[in-house]
């Protein structure tokens, strides 16, 4: 009995332990097979959710996120304040007629990319609003702020110096931003928008490639420093003191010019020395 057990065992074990193996090998390709197409389905998802929110020619956020976003920053992060700014790029309609609505399509791809940029330091993004003209959201930054992320926005533009020879006195191609900071129900309907547009215009009427914010045309504050200082360092009839003044010296013509730190009483000083009606406070967000 034993013996013929030991015979037919073989015959027995061997099938099943096939069919156990055959069994394991189809059922685990079905699960590779079904993770893939899963994993397959998810890209495609992913792929479609990128598409539906992205603009494929600049590689920005399109409107339809910029909703989701203003949506987003009303609701979720309930911010004090926002901030916009809107750009529109200047002349552009005389840079498609001249060189071709791709090789404008080409500058359109740039600009992102230089504005893109400059928003990757502080992880902000960059919405397309429509046409030639651009929009960026700053949850909780003060109009000061948003005038400042505008003038490095401007100052990265100009310095690509894309070369376009349409316009005479336009040598390169440049931008024009309007700065507006509002509460977060004006983001929601619409009215920062609106607000940041009005900037834009007074840009674009003030001769374009320049900044616009409360009601008046903006410089960058350190690039105008910075010429200041040059051009005055270059004039041979100055000489350049680096000192604390307190009084001023009325023993010859003065011209007097000072920022923001300037001493009280130098300031006290100034006043008394001028009368109101010659004292003139000229700071970035003051017309120049
Ligand atoms: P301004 O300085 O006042 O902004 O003048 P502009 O010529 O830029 O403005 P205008 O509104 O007269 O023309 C905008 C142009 O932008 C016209 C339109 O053909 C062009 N434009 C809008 N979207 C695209 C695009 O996707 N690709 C290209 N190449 N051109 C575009
Ligand atoms: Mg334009
Ligand atoms: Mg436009």
């Amino acid at each position: 009995m034993e013996k013929t057990l030991k015979k037919y065992f073989p015959l027995f074990v061997l099938p099943t332990l096939a069919a156990f193996i055959i069994g394991f090998i189809v059922l685990h390709s079905i699960f590779l097979r079904q993770a893939a197409d899963k994993r397959h389905i998810q890209e495609m998802s992913n792929t479609f959710i990128k598409l539906a929110y992205n603009d494929i020619m600049t590689g920005t956020l399109n409107k339809k996120a910029l909703k989701t976003y203003c949506a987003f920053v009303t609701e979720k992060q309930d911010p004090e304040r926002v901030s916009a700014i809107i750009y529109d790029i200047d002349d552009f309609k005389s840079y498609n007629d001249h060189y071709s609505h791709m090789k404008g399509d080409q500058v359109l791809l740039r600009v992102s990319e230089i504005v893109l940029r400059v928003l990757a330091q502080s992880d902000q993004y960059l919405f397309r609003f429509g046409g030639e003209e651009f929009a960026v959201v700053l949850p909780n930054a003060t109009e000061d702020e948003a005038r400042r992320v505008a003038c490095q926005m401007l100052e990265a533009v100009r310095a690509a110096a894309i070369p376009r020879t349409d316009l005479p006195d336009r040598g390169i191609v440049t931008a024009s931003f309007g700065v507006a900071c509002g509460t977060k129900d004006e983001l929601r309907d619409l009215s920062l928008a609106v607000k940041a547009d009005k900037q834009l215009y007074l840009c674009k009427s003030g001769g374009k490639n320049c900044v616009a914010a409360g009601g008046a045309l903006a410089v960058d504050r350190d690039a105008f420093s910075a010429e200041v200082t040059r051009l005055v360092e270059a004039c041979p009839n100055i000489t350049v003191h680096r000192e604390r003044v307190e009084r001023i010296d009325e023993s010859a013509p003065i011209l007097v010019a000072t920022g923001p730190l300037t001493d009280g009483a130098l300031a006290d000083e100034i006043g008394k020395l001028t009368g109101d009606e010659r004292l003139h406070f000229y700071d970035a967000v003051a017309p120049i």
